[in-house]
């Protein structure tokens, strides 16, 4: 089940994968899971999850990773 209000829209995560380099930064901060690594390239594998910290955004080297 979704963890989010009904009311609220879910987040959005948007990674570049022409800027990751799959460094795995922000799958190591994000505290809930939500982050993963496929094919050297980071992706969200459990977006119900997320809490909206933005650690991801803020950890990334790269400028990869944007929460909306
Ligand atoms: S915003 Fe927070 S909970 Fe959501 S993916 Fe990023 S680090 Fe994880
Ligand atoms: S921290 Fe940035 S560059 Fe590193 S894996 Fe995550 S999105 Fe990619």
């Amino acid at each position: 089940m979704s963890k989010t209000k009904d009311n609220e829209a879910p987040p959005v995560i948007e990674i570049n994968a022409e800027w990751c380099k799959g460094c795995s930064i922000c799958i190591e901060y994000c505290p809930q899971d939500v982050l993963a690594l496929e094919n050297g390239i980071a992706v969200v594998v459990n977006l119900d999850d997320c809490n909206r910290c933005q650690l991801c955004d803020y950890r990334c080297p790269d400028y990869a990773i944007t929460v909306k």
